[in-house]
Protein backbone atom coordinates (compact mmCIF):
# COMPACT_ATOMS: atom_id res chain seq x y z
CA UNK A 1 0.00 0.00 0.00
CA UNK A 2 1.06 3.70 -0.64
CA UNK A 3 2.09 5.61 2.22
CA UNK A 4 -0.29 8.48 2.86
CA UNK A 5 -0.07 11.66 1.73
CA UNK A 6 1.62 14.05 3.66
CA UNK A 7 -0.31 17.78 3.38
CA UNK A 8 1.72 20.03 5.73
CA UNK A 9 -0.26 23.25 6.74
CA UNK A 10 2.96 25.18 4.23
CA UNK A 11 1.16 23.23 1.75
CA UNK A 12 -2.19 24.92 2.12
CA UNK A 13 -2.55 27.16 -0.95
CA UNK A 14 -0.30 24.87 -3.39
CA UNK A 15 -2.70 21.87 -3.11
CA UNK A 16 -3.81 20.48 -6.51
CA UNK A 17 -7.24 20.32 -7.38
CA UNK A 18 -6.74 16.81 -8.82
CA UNK A 19 -9.91 14.61 -7.95
CA UNK A 20 -7.27 11.56 -8.72
CA UNK A 21 -5.56 12.80 -5.41
CA UNK A 22 -8.09 12.09 -3.13
CA UNK A 23 -7.73 8.75 -3.83
CA UNK A 24 -4.65 8.42 -1.49
CA UNK A 25 -5.70 10.06 1.65
CA UNK A 26 -6.48 6.97 3.30
CA UNK A 27 -4.22 4.21 2.43
CA UNK A 28 -1.46 2.55 4.39
CA UNK A 29 -2.68 3.77 8.11
CA UNK A 30 -1.40 1.22 9.91
CA UNK A 31 -3.67 -0.61 11.83
CA UNK A 32 -3.01 -0.32 15.64
CA UNK A 33 -3.26 3.38 14.72
CA UNK A 34 -6.74 2.86 13.22
CA UNK A 35 -7.70 1.05 16.65
CA UNK A 36 -6.57 3.72 18.67
CA UNK A 37 -8.63 6.26 16.40
CA UNK A 38 -11.43 3.98 16.63
CA UNK A 39 -11.55 3.59 20.52
CA UNK A 40 -10.89 7.77 20.63
CA UNK A 41 -13.58 8.47 18.16
CA UNK A 42 -16.44 6.20 20.22
CA UNK A 43 -15.63 7.66 23.05
CA UNK A 44 -15.70 11.32 21.55
CA UNK A 45 -18.73 10.35 19.64
CA UNK A 46 -20.88 9.02 23.21
CA UNK A 47 -19.59 12.40 25.06
CA UNK A 48 -20.60 14.67 22.53
CA UNK A 49 -23.53 13.60 20.87
CA UNK A 50 -22.84 12.29 17.92
CA UNK A 51 -25.67 9.41 18.29
CA UNK A 52 -28.50 8.61 16.70
CA UNK A 53 -30.94 5.90 17.87
CA UNK A 54 -30.31 2.50 17.65
CA UNK A 55 -32.13 -0.19 15.44
CA UNK A 56 -32.22 -2.85 17.66
CA UNK A 57 -33.58 -1.07 20.59
CA UNK A 58 -37.37 -0.66 20.46
CA UNK A 59 -38.28 2.52 21.59
CA UNK A 60 -35.02 4.44 20.65
CA UNK A 61 -37.08 6.10 17.82
CA UNK A 62 -39.65 7.82 20.29
CA UNK A 63 -37.68 8.11 23.91
CA UNK A 64 -34.82 10.66 23.93
CA UNK A 65 -31.94 8.76 26.01
CA UNK A 66 -32.93 5.04 25.16
CA UNK A 67 -31.02 3.01 23.20
CA UNK A 68 -28.54 5.40 21.77
CA UNK A 69 -25.53 4.48 19.49
CA UNK A 70 -22.87 6.49 18.05
CA UNK A 71 -24.52 7.81 14.50
CA UNK A 72 -22.06 6.09 11.22
CA UNK A 73 -19.41 8.13 10.61
CA UNK A 74 -15.90 7.93 8.69
CA UNK A 75 -12.90 7.71 10.64
CA UNK A 76 -11.16 10.09 8.64
CA UNK A 77 -12.16 13.19 6.52
CA UNK A 78 -12.41 12.67 2.51
CA UNK A 79 -10.36 14.40 0.45
CA UNK A 80 -12.18 17.56 -1.71
CA UNK A 81 -10.24 19.76 -4.08
CA UNK A 82 -10.91 23.83 -2.79
CA UNK A 83 -11.83 24.81 -6.24
CA UNK A 84 -14.95 22.54 -6.11
CA UNK A 85 -15.33 23.28 -2.57
CA UNK A 86 -15.19 27.28 -3.22
CA UNK A 87 -17.78 26.32 -6.41
CA UNK A 88 -20.61 24.81 -3.85
CA UNK A 89 -20.51 27.40 -1.03
CA UNK A 90 -20.39 30.42 -3.48
CA UNK A 91 -23.86 28.48 -4.89
CA UNK A 92 -25.71 28.48 -1.75
CA UNK A 93 -27.23 31.85 -1.85
CA UNK A 94 -27.64 31.65 -5.63
CA UNK A 95 -29.92 28.39 -4.87
CA UNK A 96 -31.45 30.03 -2.06
CA UNK A 97 -32.64 33.25 -4.31
CA UNK A 98 -33.65 30.72 -7.55
CA UNK A 99 -35.68 28.80 -4.56
CA UNK A 100 -37.78 32.13 -3.52
CA UNK A 101 -38.26 33.82 -7.10
CA UNK A 102 -39.59 30.32 -8.61
CA UNK A 103 -41.42 29.91 -5.40
CA UNK A 104 -43.34 32.94 -6.04
CA UNK A 105 -44.33 32.21 -9.98
CA UNK A 106 -47.40 29.86 -9.30
CA UNK A 107 -47.83 29.27 -12.86
CA UNK A 108 -44.88 27.65 -13.71
CA UNK A 109 -44.96 25.39 -10.37
CA UNK A 110 -48.55 24.51 -11.11
CA UNK A 111 -48.10 24.10 -15.24
CA UNK A 112 -44.54 22.33 -14.32
CA UNK A 113 -46.24 19.67 -12.54
CA UNK A 114 -49.39 19.35 -14.08
CA UNK A 115 -48.94 15.81 -15.61
CA UNK A 116 -46.87 14.33 -12.08
CA UNK A 117 -50.10 15.66 -10.86
CA UNK A 118 -52.18 13.22 -12.25
CA UNK A 119 -50.54 10.14 -11.44
CA UNK A 120 -48.94 10.79 -7.96
CA UNK A 121 -50.99 11.22 -5.28
CA UNK A 122 -48.35 12.77 -2.81
CA UNK A 123 -47.25 16.04 -5.59
CA UNK A 124 -51.32 15.86 -6.06
CA UNK A 125 -52.19 17.15 -2.20
CA UNK A 126 -49.55 18.97 -2.20
CA UNK A 127 -50.69 21.22 -5.22
CA UNK A 128 -54.04 21.50 -4.43
CA UNK A 129 -52.91 23.09 -0.91
CA UNK A 130 -50.86 25.48 -3.21
CA UNK A 131 -54.37 26.19 -5.45
CA UNK A 132 -55.93 27.21 -2.18
CA UNK A 133 -53.63 29.54 -1.16
CA UNK A 134 -53.38 30.83 -4.39
CA UNK A 135 -57.50 30.71 -4.66
CA UNK A 136 -57.75 33.19 -1.28
CA UNK A 137 -55.11 34.90 -2.21
CA UNK A 138 -52.49 33.82 0.86
CA UNK A 139 -49.07 35.92 0.28
CA UNK A 140 -45.98 35.19 2.40
CA UNK A 141 -44.64 38.08 3.76
CA UNK A 142 -41.83 36.65 5.61
CA UNK A 143 -40.12 33.77 3.76
CA UNK A 144 -37.72 31.24 5.62
CA UNK A 145 -35.38 28.45 3.46
CA UNK A 146 -33.21 26.02 5.32
CA UNK A 147 -32.27 24.40 2.40
CA UNK A 148 -28.93 21.86 1.20
CA UNK A 149 -27.94 21.73 -2.15
CA UNK A 150 -26.51 18.26 -2.55
CA UNK A 151 -23.24 17.96 -5.40
CA UNK A 152 -20.63 14.87 -6.18
CA UNK A 153 -18.27 15.21 -8.07
CA UNK A 154 -17.99 13.62 -11.81
CA UNK A 155 -15.31 12.12 -12.51
CA UNK A 156 -16.04 11.89 -16.49
CA UNK A 157 -16.47 15.47 -16.64
CA UNK A 158 -14.33 17.15 -13.92
CA UNK A 159 -17.26 18.73 -12.78
CA UNK A 160 -19.11 19.56 -9.62
CA UNK A 161 -22.62 18.25 -10.22
CA UNK A 162 -25.69 18.80 -8.35
CA UNK A 163 -27.60 15.54 -7.15
CA UNK A 164 -30.85 17.62 -5.74
CA UNK A 165 -32.08 20.90 -4.08
CA UNK A 166 -33.34 19.79 -0.60
CA UNK A 167 -35.88 22.55 0.46
CA UNK A 168 -37.63 20.41 3.01
CA UNK A 169 -36.12 18.49 6.19
CA UNK A 170 -33.14 19.42 5.20
CA UNK A 171 -31.24 16.69 7.62
CA UNK A 172 -28.29 16.63 9.78
CA UNK A 173 -27.10 20.09 10.48
CA UNK A 174 -26.24 18.79 13.73
CA UNK A 175 -24.35 16.01 13.62
CA UNK A 176 -22.87 17.40 10.29
CA UNK A 177 -20.72 20.06 12.81
CA UNK A 178 -19.77 17.05 14.88
CA UNK A 179 -18.54 15.01 12.63
CA UNK A 180 -15.77 18.03 11.29
CA UNK A 181 -15.16 18.40 15.13
CA UNK A 182 -14.43 15.01 15.27
CA UNK A 183 -12.34 14.88 12.87
CA UNK A 184 -10.37 17.75 13.95
CA UNK A 185 -9.79 16.44 17.51
CA UNK A 186 -8.24 13.17 16.08
CA UNK A 187 -5.98 14.87 13.23
CA UNK A 188 -5.41 17.07 16.33
CA UNK A 189 -4.37 14.20 18.14
CA UNK A 190 -3.25 11.65 15.66
CA UNK A 191 -2.57 14.38 12.76
CA UNK A 192 1.39 14.04 12.77
CA UNK A 193 1.21 10.42 12.38
CA UNK A 194 -1.20 10.38 9.55
CA UNK A 195 0.59 12.98 7.82
CA UNK A 196 -2.55 15.40 7.89
CA UNK A 197 -3.11 18.87 9.26
CA UNK A 198 -6.33 19.70 10.72
CA UNK A 199 -6.82 23.21 10.18
CA UNK A 200 -7.76 21.66 6.06
CA UNK A 201 -10.90 20.31 7.89
CA UNK A 202 -13.32 23.83 7.67
CA UNK A 203 -15.38 24.54 10.20
CA UNK A 204 -18.80 23.90 10.38
CA UNK A 205 -21.33 25.75 11.26
CA UNK A 206 -24.36 24.29 10.07
CA UNK A 207 -26.25 24.33 13.41
CA UNK A 208 -25.74 27.42 14.98
CA UNK A 209 -26.38 28.75 11.00
CA UNK A 210 -29.76 26.86 11.37
CA UNK A 211 -30.90 28.31 14.67
CA UNK A 212 -29.88 31.73 13.61
CA UNK A 213 -32.10 31.65 10.94
CA UNK A 214 -34.86 30.10 12.95
CA UNK A 215 -34.36 33.10 15.76
CA UNK A 216 -34.41 35.28 12.86
CA UNK A 217 -37.63 34.47 11.52
CA UNK A 218 -39.25 34.04 14.98
CA UNK A 219 -37.88 37.90 15.08
CA UNK A 220 -39.52 38.96 12.15
CA UNK A 221 -42.52 37.66 13.43
CA UNK A 222 -42.63 40.06 15.99
CA UNK A 223 -44.52 38.41 18.75
CA UNK A 224 -42.73 37.78 21.68
CA UNK A 225 -45.10 34.64 23.30
CA UNK A 226 -45.30 33.15 20.11
CA UNK A 227 -43.35 29.68 19.89
CA UNK A 228 -41.16 28.07 17.40
CA UNK A 229 -42.95 24.70 16.29
CA UNK A 230 -41.11 21.76 15.43
CA UNK A 231 -43.16 18.77 13.43
CA UNK A 232 -41.30 15.78 13.80
CA UNK A 233 -41.95 12.24 12.49
CA UNK A 234 -43.35 9.79 15.50
CA UNK A 235 -40.69 7.58 15.33
CA UNK A 236 -37.68 9.25 14.74
CA UNK A 237 -34.25 7.69 15.01
CA UNK A 238 -32.37 10.05 13.63
CA UNK A 239 -34.04 12.91 16.79
CA UNK A 240 -30.96 14.00 18.22
CA UNK A 241 -29.62 15.80 15.36
CA UNK A 242 -33.07 17.60 15.43
CA UNK A 243 -32.62 18.11 19.01
CA UNK A 244 -29.18 19.74 19.01
CA UNK A 245 -30.62 22.32 16.68
CA UNK A 246 -33.54 23.03 19.23
CA UNK A 247 -31.05 23.41 21.47
CA UNK A 248 -28.64 25.78 20.08
CA UNK A 249 -32.14 27.48 19.13
CA UNK A 250 -33.08 27.90 22.60
CA UNK A 251 -29.62 28.92 23.73
CA UNK A 252 -30.22 31.88 21.66
CA UNK A 253 -34.03 32.49 22.24
CA UNK A 254 -35.10 31.15 25.08
CA UNK A 255 -38.78 31.54 23.94
CA UNK A 256 -41.64 32.37 26.35
CA UNK A 257 -44.99 31.41 26.18
CA UNK A 258 -47.93 33.66 26.57
CA UNK A 259 -50.84 34.81 24.92
CA UNK A 260 -52.36 33.95 21.73
CA UNK A 261 -55.08 35.46 19.19
CA UNK A 262 -57.54 33.17 17.47
CA UNK A 263 -56.49 34.30 13.63
CA UNK A 264 -53.14 32.98 14.50
CA UNK A 265 -52.13 29.08 14.11
CA UNK A 266 -52.63 28.30 18.09
CA UNK A 267 -51.06 25.13 19.32
CA UNK A 268 -51.60 24.06 22.83
CA UNK A 269 -52.30 27.68 24.04
CA UNK A 270 -49.50 29.30 22.46
CA UNK A 271 -49.09 31.59 19.05
CA UNK A 272 -46.99 29.33 16.77
CA UNK A 273 -44.40 32.45 14.80
CA UNK A 274 -42.77 29.55 12.82
CA UNK A 275 -43.21 26.04 12.25
CA UNK A 276 -40.00 23.89 10.93
CA UNK A 277 -40.98 20.54 9.31
CA UNK A 278 -38.58 17.84 9.91
CA UNK A 279 -41.73 15.47 8.68
CA UNK A 280 -44.12 15.88 5.55
CA UNK A 281 -41.45 15.31 2.94
CA UNK A 282 -43.42 11.80 2.42
CA UNK A 283 -46.76 9.96 1.95
CA UNK A 284 -46.04 8.17 4.77
CA UNK A 285 -46.22 11.17 7.12
CA UNK A 286 -49.57 11.70 6.22
CA UNK A 287 -51.41 8.35 6.98
CA UNK A 288 -55.15 10.11 7.13
CA UNK A 289 -57.01 12.97 6.33
CA UNK A 290 -56.27 14.49 9.31
CA UNK A 291 -52.34 15.26 8.76
CA UNK A 292 -53.11 16.61 5.56
CA UNK A 293 -56.41 19.35 7.17
CA UNK A 294 -53.03 19.87 9.63
CA UNK A 295 -50.71 20.49 6.90
CA UNK A 296 -53.53 22.98 5.30
CA UNK A 297 -54.12 24.60 8.43
CA UNK A 298 -50.65 25.28 8.88
CA UNK A 299 -50.20 26.80 5.54
CA UNK A 300 -53.17 28.91 5.56
CA UNK A 301 -52.15 30.53 9.06
CA UNK A 302 -49.59 33.73 9.49
CA UNK A 303 -47.05 31.25 10.83
CA UNK A 304 -43.63 31.44 9.27
CA UNK A 305 -43.45 28.10 7.58
CA UNK A 306 -40.32 26.67 6.81
CA UNK A 307 -40.89 25.46 3.92
CA UNK A 308 -43.81 26.62 2.30
CA UNK A 309 -46.09 24.61 0.32
CA UNK A 310 -44.60 26.53 -2.79
CA UNK A 311 -40.79 25.76 -1.62
CA UNK A 312 -41.44 22.52 -1.11
CA UNK A 313 -42.78 22.27 -4.45
CA UNK A 314 -40.03 23.93 -5.62
CA UNK A 315 -37.51 20.98 -3.77
CA UNK A 316 -39.58 18.82 -6.32
CA UNK A 317 -37.22 16.04 -8.63
CA UNK A 318 -39.74 17.62 -11.31
CA UNK A 319 -38.75 21.12 -10.83
CA UNK A 320 -35.37 20.14 -10.90
CA UNK A 321 -35.64 18.82 -13.97
CA UNK A 322 -37.98 21.71 -15.44
CA UNK A 323 -35.41 24.22 -14.29
CA UNK A 324 -32.74 22.53 -16.21
CA UNK A 325 -34.54 23.43 -19.46
CA UNK A 326 -33.29 25.89 -21.76
CA UNK A 327 -34.72 29.86 -21.22
CA UNK A 328 -36.46 29.14 -17.75
CA UNK A 329 -33.29 29.70 -15.08
CA UNK A 330 -33.14 33.32 -17.17
CA UNK A 331 -36.75 34.11 -15.70
CA UNK A 332 -35.68 34.25 -12.26
CA UNK A 333 -31.73 35.04 -12.08
CA UNK A 334 -29.25 37.51 -13.50
CA UNK A 335 -26.97 36.16 -16.56
CA UNK A 336 -24.14 35.36 -14.33
CA UNK A 337 -25.65 33.21 -11.67
CA UNK A 338 -27.95 31.40 -14.93
CA UNK A 339 -24.25 30.58 -15.87
CA UNK A 340 -23.09 29.28 -12.61
CA UNK A 341 -25.77 27.29 -12.17
CA UNK A 342 -26.27 26.00 -15.39
CA UNK A 343 -22.47 24.66 -14.96
CA UNK A 344 -23.79 22.65 -12.10
CA UNK A 345 -26.57 20.55 -13.31
CA UNK A 346 -26.51 17.18 -14.77
CA UNK A 347 -28.43 15.83 -17.63
CA UNK A 348 -31.86 16.10 -16.56
CA UNK A 349 -34.85 14.91 -18.96
CA UNK A 350 -38.78 14.61 -19.12
CA UNK A 351 -40.11 11.41 -19.67
CA UNK A 352 -42.08 12.54 -22.41
CA UNK A 353 -38.48 13.19 -24.34
CA UNK A 354 -38.91 10.00 -26.58
CA UNK A 355 -35.00 10.50 -27.24
CA UNK A 356 -34.26 10.19 -23.69
CA UNK A 357 -36.12 7.62 -22.84
CA UNK A 358 -35.19 5.33 -25.85
CA UNK A 359 -31.39 6.27 -24.92
CA UNK A 360 -32.45 5.51 -21.53
CA UNK A 361 -33.40 1.81 -22.56
CA UNK A 362 -30.48 0.97 -24.46
CA UNK A 363 -27.83 2.28 -21.41
CA UNK A 364 -29.60 2.06 -18.15
CA UNK A 365 -26.67 2.16 -16.57
CA UNK A 366 -26.18 5.93 -17.69
CA UNK A 367 -29.23 7.03 -16.17
CA UNK A 368 -31.20 7.36 -12.49
CA UNK A 369 -35.01 7.29 -12.70
CA UNK A 370 -36.43 9.02 -10.09
CA UNK A 371 -39.82 9.70 -8.78
CA UNK A 372 -41.56 12.43 -6.53
CA UNK A 373 -39.95 11.54 -3.57
CA UNK A 374 -37.56 12.54 -0.71
CA UNK A 375 -35.82 10.62 1.93
CA UNK A 376 -33.49 7.63 0.31
CA UNK A 377 -34.32 5.11 -0.66
CA UNK A 378 -36.63 5.52 -4.06
CA UNK A 379 -34.61 5.68 -6.95
CA UNK A 380 -34.70 3.55 -9.89
CA UNK A 381 -30.99 1.99 -11.11
CA UNK A 382 -29.32 -0.08 -13.76
CA UNK A 383 -31.61 -2.67 -15.29
CA UNK A 384 -34.42 -1.85 -13.38
CA UNK A 385 -34.51 1.48 -15.42
CA UNK A 386 -34.72 -0.32 -18.64
CA UNK A 387 -37.54 -2.85 -16.93
CA UNK A 388 -39.59 0.34 -15.48
CA UNK A 389 -39.21 2.15 -18.41
CA UNK A 390 -40.33 -0.32 -20.72
CA UNK A 391 -43.22 -2.18 -18.48
CA UNK A 392 -44.57 1.89 -18.09
CA UNK A 393 -44.75 2.78 -21.82
CA UNK A 394 -46.45 -0.43 -22.44
CA UNK A 395 -49.22 0.67 -19.55
CA UNK A 396 -49.33 3.96 -21.52
CA UNK A 397 -51.49 5.41 -18.35
CA UNK A 398 -49.35 8.24 -18.44
CA UNK A 399 -47.45 7.06 -15.22
CA UNK A 400 -43.57 8.25 -16.76
CA UNK A 401 -44.46 11.42 -15.60
CA UNK A 402 -44.53 10.65 -12.44
CA UNK A 403 -40.22 10.33 -13.07
CA UNK A 404 -37.84 12.16 -14.13
CA UNK A 405 -34.92 11.35 -15.54
CA UNK A 406 -30.95 12.13 -14.51
CA UNK A 407 -27.80 11.45 -16.38
CA UNK A 408 -26.23 9.06 -13.62
CA UNK A 409 -23.13 11.04 -12.11
CA UNK A 410 -19.58 8.61 -11.87
CA UNK A 411 -17.66 10.45 -8.70
CA UNK A 412 -13.66 8.74 -8.37
CA UNK A 413 -13.81 6.27 -5.49
CA UNK A 414 -11.32 6.35 -2.82
CA UNK A 415 -10.76 3.80 0.06
CA UNK A 416 -12.28 5.13 3.62
CA UNK A 417 -12.74 3.81 7.07
CA UNK A 418 -16.25 3.21 7.27
CA UNK A 419 -17.54 3.06 10.98
CA UNK A 420 -21.18 1.40 12.16
CA UNK A 421 -22.32 -0.12 15.38
CA UNK A 422 -18.59 0.21 16.84
CA UNK A 423 -17.21 -1.54 14.02
CA UNK A 424 -14.64 -0.30 11.27
CA UNK A 425 -14.06 -1.76 7.67
CA UNK A 426 -12.35 -0.46 4.83
CA UNK A 427 -13.56 0.16 1.32
CA UNK A 428 -13.77 2.16 -1.45
CA UNK A 429 -15.60 4.83 -1.25
CA UNK A 430 -17.49 7.72 -3.24
CA UNK A 431 -18.83 10.86 -1.70
CA UNK A 432 -21.88 13.61 -1.73
CA UNK A 433 -21.62 16.50 -0.42
CA UNK A 434 -24.40 18.98 0.82
CA UNK A 435 -24.05 22.90 1.35
CA UNK A 436 -26.81 24.34 3.51
CA UNK A 437 -28.19 27.53 2.92
CA UNK A 438 -30.51 29.92 5.07
CA UNK A 439 -32.50 32.29 3.34
CA UNK A 440 -34.96 34.66 5.38
CA UNK A 441 -37.25 37.71 3.65
CA UNK A 442 -39.87 40.19 5.27
CA UNK A 443 -40.93 41.74 1.99
CA UNK A 444 -38.49 43.08 0.00
CA UNK A 445 -36.01 43.12 3.44
CA UNK A 446 -33.77 40.19 2.68
CA UNK A 447 -32.45 39.35 6.39
CA UNK A 448 -30.20 36.52 5.73
CA UNK A 449 -28.69 34.92 2.30
CA UNK A 450 -26.28 32.73 3.29
CA UNK A 451 -24.34 29.63 2.94
CA UNK A 452 -24.20 27.84 6.47
CA UNK A 453 -21.68 25.13 6.94
CA UNK A 454 -21.91 21.66 5.32
CA UNK A 455 -22.80 17.93 5.37
CA UNK A 456 -20.32 15.03 3.57
CA UNK A 457 -21.77 11.69 3.06
CA UNK A 458 -19.84 8.98 2.16
CA UNK A 459 -21.07 4.81 1.23
CA UNK A 460 -19.15 2.23 -0.69
CA UNK A 461 -19.08 2.87 -4.26
CA UNK A 462 -20.54 -0.65 -5.12
CA UNK A 463 -23.91 1.32 -3.39
CA UNK A 464 -26.48 3.38 -5.86
CA UNK A 465 -28.48 5.15 -3.37
CA UNK A 466 -26.93 7.11 -0.60
CA UNK A 467 -28.95 8.27 2.51
CA UNK A 468 -27.58 7.57 6.32
CA UNK A 469 -30.73 7.00 7.65
CA UNK A 470 -31.88 5.00 4.81
CA UNK A 471 -28.57 2.67 6.17
CA UNK A 472 -26.13 3.13 2.96
CA UNK A 473 -24.49 5.90 3.52
CA UNK A 474 -21.94 7.47 6.51
CA UNK A 475 -21.68 10.94 7.99
CA UNK A 476 -18.29 12.86 6.94
CA UNK A 477 -15.91 15.78 7.01
CA UNK A 478 -14.21 17.21 4.12
CA UNK A 479 -10.47 17.54 3.75
CA UNK A 480 -9.24 20.29 1.67
CA UNK A 481 -6.87 19.97 -0.92
P1 LIG B 1 -33.49 11.89 -2.02
O1 LIG B 1 -34.33 13.11 -2.09
O2 LIG B 1 -34.28 10.67 -1.73
O3 LIG B 1 -32.30 12.06 -1.15
P2 LIG B 1 -31.58 11.96 -4.23
O4 LIG B 1 -31.82 12.57 -5.54
O5 LIG B 1 -30.65 12.67 -3.33
O6 LIG B 1 -32.99 11.68 -3.53
O7 LIG B 1 -31.02 10.50 -4.46
C1 LIG B 1 -30.66 9.64 -3.40
C2 LIG B 1 -29.23 9.16 -3.55
O8 LIG B 1 -29.08 8.52 -4.82
C3 LIG B 1 -28.19 10.27 -3.55
O9 LIG B 1 -27.79 10.59 -2.23
C4 LIG B 1 -27.08 9.67 -4.37
O10 LIG B 1 -26.26 8.82 -3.58
C5 LIG B 1 -27.81 8.80 -5.37
N1 LIG B 1 -28.01 9.54 -6.63
C6 LIG B 1 -29.04 10.37 -6.91
N2 LIG B 1 -28.90 10.89 -8.14
C7 LIG B 1 -27.78 10.40 -8.66
C8 LIG B 1 -27.09 10.56 -9.92
N3 LIG B 1 -27.57 11.34 -10.86
N4 LIG B 1 -25.93 9.88 -10.10
C9 LIG B 1 -25.45 9.07 -9.13
N5 LIG B 1 -26.04 8.86 -7.95
C10 LIG B 1 -27.20 9.52 -7.69
MG1 LIG C 1 -33.93 14.98 -1.16
MG1 LIG D 1 -30.74 13.34 -1.42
Amino acid sequence: MDPPRCLGSSDLEEATDDIAAAATLQRGVPSDLVEKMMYDALVWSALHGLVVGDRRVQNSGTVPGVGLVHAPFALLPMSFPKAYWRQACELAPIFNELVDRASLDAKFLQDSLSRTKKVDAFTSRLLDIHSKMLEINKTEDIRLGLHRSDYMLDSETNLLLQIELNTISSSFPGLSCLVSELHRNLLNQYGKDLGLDSRRVPGNTAVSRFADALAKAWNEYNNCSAVVMVVVQSEERNMYDQHWLCAVLKEIYPYTIDTFSSSFLVYDGQTVAVIYFRAGYSPNDYPSEAEWRARFLMEKSSAIKCPSIAYHLVGTKKIQQELAKPNVLERFLDNEDVAKVRKCFAGLWSLDDPDAVKSAIEKPDLFVLKPQREGGGNNIYGDNVRETLIRLQQQGTGELAAYILMQRIFPTASLAFLVREGVWHQDNAISELGIYGAYLRNKDKVIMNDQCGYLMRTKVSSSNEGGVAAGFAVLDSIYLT
